[in-house]
């Protein structure tokens, strides 16, 4: 597996970290993806991509310019120095990818979610190591995202990178995918060698966002960024709204804050080392605190079950939620973060004291 500190199979291309990928959301001619490739390969960016057959929620949209995209991408080839990376949706995807000799290939976010098509996928590329690009499935499920990624890794395959494009929200947002930092970075938990590219064009859903999305991934330390870049973002075929020009892209890129993962300077790890120790010693006195109101929680508990009040009380809630932020914003700390916090405490509250009811006193001591 490629770890941070072995050579990568991006690099053995002639990417640096971190990782940029960048092309059209979809092929839509030969000229537009000829232009698009030249400026990246110019501006030394080694890996396009470009979507052939597009996953759309509605019939007779775009669906993608198909297998006359193979004949271009052969052409751009022969005249550019970039290699390609497309989207597969099924086995007959695979086959013809392979066929073509286009370079990587992703698994987008509404295959992902399908154990059966990933599965047919991953058979497809039994005994082939070409990279795969696999995008996390649309729903927040950490799970589904790394069984996609073990189905593909269990043919044999070690380049296999995972892609956080963010997770579809039924309420109103201002991302279009919510990112839900937590579980890509948990995936980096349970999986540390797995090399993690965002994709904040369909985090985003619109090309404002794009730059501080990026930088977040940055500062969290991701390998990469898949950026989608169109040559006319506005007459795009698919995704218009997110699509940025070359130009752009390379002031995004320019504009970022790189950040390295550790740093040799010794005085800079000693302080970092003395911050840690507070903290730890800090975390210490919150968890002593938290339980001590554990402890009152579970007296406040028998008291109401002898004398058969109900758990929950409404009014004591809204009080609860009513000044905690308050007094957290008086520390500067985020109210929406306090709430968070007290929805948190408040559940394991009510667990705690409906265990308490339900058990006889006897039971208790
Ligand atoms: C894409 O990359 O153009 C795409 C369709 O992405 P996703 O699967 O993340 O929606
Ligand atoms: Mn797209």
């Amino acid at each position: 597996m490629y770890g941070k500190n072995s050579s990568h199979f991006l690099e053995e291309w002639g990417l640096k970290r971190p990782f940029i990928i960048a092309g059209p959301c979809s092929a839509e001619s030969e000229d537009q993806l000829f232009s698009i490739s030249r400026v990246l390969a110019e501006n030394n960016i080694k890996l396009a991509r470009a979507g052939l057959w597009k996953p759309r929620s509605r019939p007779n949209n775009f669906e993608g310019v198909g297998i006359q995209a193979f004949e271009w991408i052969k052409n751009i080839k022969s005249n550019i120095n970039i290699r390609f990376m497309i989207e597969v949706g099924n086995p007959k995807h695979v086959e013809l990818a392979l066929k073509n000799n286009i370079d990587a290939l992703w698994i987008g976010a509404r295959t992902t979610v399908n154990p059966f098509s990933v599965q047919e996928i991953a058979d497809a590329l039994e005994g082939v190591d070409i990279p795969i690009f696999v995008k996390n499935p649309i729903n927040p499920d950490l799970a589904l995202w790394i069984g996609a990624l073990e189905r593909i890794m269990q043919t044999g395959n070690q380049k296999v990178v995972a892609v956080h494009r963010g997770f579809s929200f039924f309420r109103e947002s201002p991302f279009r995918n919510l990112p839900v930092w937590q579980i890509p970075l948990e995936l980096k938990s349970s999986m540390p060698a797995m090399t993690l590219i965002c994709d904040p064009s369909h985090i985003a859903g619109n090309r404002t966002m794009i730059q501080e999305i990026s930088q977040k991934a940055i500062d969290l330390n991701y390998d990469g960024l898949m950026i989608e870049t169109h040559n006319e973002p506005e007459q795009a075929l698919s995704d218009p709204d997110q699509q940025v020009t070359p130009a752009k892209l390379f002031q995004i890129l320019e504009q970022l804050n790189l950040r390295d993962e550790s740093s040799p300077n010794q005085l800079f790890n000693n302080q970092l080392d003395e911050l840690r120790e507070k903290i730890d010693h800090l975390d210490r006195e919150i968890l002593e605190a938290i339980a001590s109101r554990m402890k009152l929680v579970d007296e406040i508990g028998e008291y109401k079950r002898d004398n058969n009040v109900t758990v929950f009380q409404l009014e004591r809630w809204k009080e609860i939620l009513e000044t905690r932020p308050d007094w957290g914003s008086s520390l500067l700390l985020n109210k929406q973060f306090v709430e968070e916090v007290y929805k948190t405490i408040h559940d394991e509250s009510i667990r705690v004291q409906t265990e308490i009811m339900n058990k006889a006193p006897a039971d208790l001591d």
